[in-house]
């Protein structure tokens, strides 16, 4: 097979790690790794825990095209995942170990350097009725330096990517941003 990297990915490989803020019918964030081309993905209904030892449930969703990860705004009503959308996390992740092997196992240990959140991290997928492969798996926060000095994750209620809450992007609030010229232009 043709990839862009070295077969299993070289050690300490950094590639996107994005978290996408997501009230739909429900809130929850989704929780995204960039693997082979893809966003794996994973709909985190309370958000990621950021105590030492914290287990949060981790629902494995579709792949997302990593162009989708810069993703900020409403989905219409009515298509699929319909709500707003916050870029409420991003930055890269860091496999300890071989990425695809564990992500195959079901037990990926990693470590992020997002904005918000940092250190160790552990998805582990749970085995399911008569011990199949579920779709249920556990985001679990590492005992480790970064764990006990973040905030909650309910705190950061504003966007990464342009400042807003999440009313603001609901009404459609613009961002300000800057273009190379310099002069501000809404976005
Ligand atoms: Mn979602």
């Amino acid at each position: 097979s043709r990839t862009r990297e070295p077969r299993g990915g070289a050690r300490g490989t950094r590639r996107l790690y994005i978290v996408q803020k997501h009230a739909a019918s429900r809130l929850h964030y989704d929780f995204r790794l960039e693997l082979d081309g893809t966003l794996k993905s994973w709909a985190v209904p309370k958000g990621p825990g950021v105590q030492p030892g914290a287990k949060r449930l981790a629902v494995h969703v579709e792949d997302h095209p990593v162009e989708y990860g810069s993703f900020e705004g409403i989905i219409p009503e009515g298509e699929y995942g319909g709500g707003t959308v916050m870029l409420w996390d991003r930055g890269t992740w860091e496999a300890i170990g071989d990425a695809r092997a564990a992500y195959r196992a079901g037990r990926l240990k990693f470590r992020l350097h997002g904005e918000r959140l940092k250190g160790i991290w552990n998805l582990v997928r749970m085995s399911g009725a008569a011990g199949e492969k579920g779709k249920n798996w556990l985001l679990i926060k590492d005992r480790d330096e970064a764990s006990s000095r973040q905030e909650t994750t309910e705190k950061k209620t504003t966007s990464v990517a342009s400042g807003r809450s999440m009313d603001a992007i609901r009404r459609g609030r613009p961002r300000v941003r800057r273009s190379k010229g310099g002069e501000e232009h809404r976005a």
